[in-house]
């Protein structure tokens, strides 16, 4: 059996028959140029057609996919009034090009720009152009468009790229799956498809040329693998998957909204883990009830340079006002070890898991360091913003973070900032002298957070990347329970509240005795949230 793969993007089975969307060609050089005004007129009457449309888009998608999600689609009107297009468009009709021309070679300009910059969100600006483009020279060449509205049922789709437009006009009962040429895990045409809920498979390379019309596929929108013309033993084990996953998701679902209670009414909260502002969003989509990790050097890789105070003060803040009233907390940087960051140019080491990483950098790069305290202080004062310290071993270190908190605030009363004091403190359980020291870190921190990635590495001393011990890397070790019991202890003993931010928190073999040990909260990958929540609600 044939098999292609890509980026499983939105998880899911499928099986059905392809139905390949060819990008329209046309001659960009038939129409014909009448005069300057009329050519404008023919480029903004396109606009408003377009607009209407994609307004129309828009409520569609509100209803399948959520308002935050119909938002990238307002994103493209925004896109297409920015007056510096227009006005090199205007500038191009006005040279001599019709508006068929003009549209294209501008939008071609902005596109080559954006995909110039290796950055994930420039990259997804210029898929945006493309798709603003393609539409705009359709509807001045008075195309139909593919009419994904009316493929029949059972069909899978084919395209070089799922434009947003193009997933919003999905009629979820016909499609099943989708499959694109470019695209990953971040891309608009993934963020639509998880949201409509529909299995998706990115990045097949020569996808709409190796799939014919009417080839019968098999999907795993998680694993990103696609079958060709599979045999009746692999329907049947597809479509069992296939209904086995609707059935969890379904038993899920019934916890959405539900508080987190176990069976002897003992209350606990599952909140998410996040890497990006836009990712709070998923966290309450999933049902989160907080946000119990934001991994803030995410910030500070794939860039050249330290974001600015207000780029992090507009990142913690946004997360903050989409979360409300629910908990945020937010993780100073974490570099070092795994993560490295060229510009912070730290020399290599032998031993970077036990080198200059997380909170030991911060505190001997103050004004790195600081810049992030005060952007998070400012942004606390739209949310329930609680700051977490990594990788901690000594006492002191959470004293000189407090002492460096006391200093941003006392600048930033000076200068008359908006923001917010007495910023609960927290810190990570990760290692094993946080463990053996918790019952005196418990009486000057504000919550604690077990890191079960890092403590489960550090407590059995072993390296997991090494085939040869990495066995030894698992959760469950009498010593890695026994350091986590401990730290629920010191907690509990000091009326602290702790919480689990680490993979573990959503391991079913693990949740009994967490609920045992009295964690209170469990934060875990957002599509993991309503599975932790229904394992502790039926713990009895
Ligand atoms: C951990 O160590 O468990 C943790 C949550 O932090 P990270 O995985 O980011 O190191
Ligand atoms: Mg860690």
């Amino acid at each position: 059996m044939k098999t292609l793969r890509g980026i499983g993007v939105s998880s899911g089975y499928a099986v059905g028959k392809a139905i390949v969307i060819k990008e329209i060609e046309r001659d960009l050089n038939s129409a014909v140029y009448t005069t300057a005004e009329e050519e404008i007129k023919k480029f903004q009457d396109a606009v408003s057609v377009y607009t209407k449309n994609t307004n129309e888009l828009i409520e569609q998608l509100t209803k399948t996919a959520g308002k935050k999600n119909a938002e990238i689609l307002e994103g493209h009107l925004v896109m297409l009034s920015d007056p510096f297009m227009l006005s090199q468009i205007n500038d191009s009709i006005a040279g001599g090009n019709t508006a068929v021309k003009a549209t294209d070679s501008v939008c071609n300009g902005f596109y080559d720009m954006f995909s110039s910059v290796d950055d994930e969100m420039m990259k997804q600006r210029a898929s945006d152009i493309l798709d603003i483009k393609n539409s705009i020279i359709g509807i001045l060449c008075g195309d139909k468009g593919v009419a994904i509205e009316d493929v029949p049922k059972g069909s899978i789709l084919i395209a070089k790229d799922f434009t947003p437009s193009m997933t919003s006009r999905i009629n979820r009962e016909n499609v099943y799956a989708v499959i694109a040429e470019v695209g990953s895990v971040t891309s608009h045409s993934a963020i639509l498809a998880r949201a409509i809920d529909i299995p998706a498979v990115l990045s097949v390379k020569d996808a709409s040329s190796l799939i014919k019309d009417g080839d019968l596929l098999a999907i795993d929108g998680s694993k990103g693998k696609i079958l060709f013309e599979p045999d009746q033993k692999t329907v049947a084990e597809y479509e069992k998957m296939r209904d086995r996953y609707f059935e969890e998701k379904k038993s899920l679902t019934e916890y959405f909204g539900k508080p987190t209670v176990t069976k002897s009414g003992i209350k606990k909260a599952v909140y998410g883990n996040i890497g990006k502002p836009e990712d709070a969003e998923n966290v309450l989509h999933n049902g989160g009830e907080g946000i119990g990790l934001f991994r803030t050097e995410f910030l500070f890789m794939d860039r050249p340079s330290l974001p600015s105070e207000e780029e992090q003060f507009e990142a913690y803040s946004t997360v903050a006002k989409t979360m409300g009233e629910k908990e945020v907390i937010i993780r100073t940087l974490d570099i070092g070890g795994d993560k490295a960051v060229s510009y912070l140019e730290i020399p290599r080491e032998d031993n970077p898991f036990l080198g200059y990483r997380a909170i030991r950098y911060c505190l001997d790069n103050p004004d790195i360091f600081k810049v992030q305290l005060r952007a998070l202080l400012r942004a606390a004062y739209f949310g329930n913003i609680k700051i977490m310290l990594p990788l901690i071993t000594d006492l002191n270190e959470v004293e000189k973070a407090k002492k460096l908190i006391l200093e941003c605030e006392a600048e930033l009363e000076n200068e008359g900032a908006l923001f917010k004091k007495n910023v609960p403190l927290g810190v990570m359980i990760e290692t094993p002298a946080a463990v053996l020291i918790a019952d005196e870190l418990a009486q000057i921190a504000d919550f604690f957070s077990i890191g079960t990635n890092d403590l489960t590495g550090y407590v059995m001393a072993v390296d997991r990347g090494n085939g040869k011990v990495s066995k030894l890397y698992d959760v469950q070790k009498p010593a890695v329970l026994k350091a986590i019991e401990m730290t629920i202890k010191s907690a509990k003993k000091a009326g602290i509240p702790v919480g689990m931010c680490g993979e573990a928190a959503a391991d079913s073999a693990l949740i009994p005795m967490l609920i045992k040990w009295g964690l209170d909260e469990f934060s875990v990958t957002p599509n993991l949230i309503l599975k932790t929540r229904k394992e502790i609600c039926e713990f009895d």
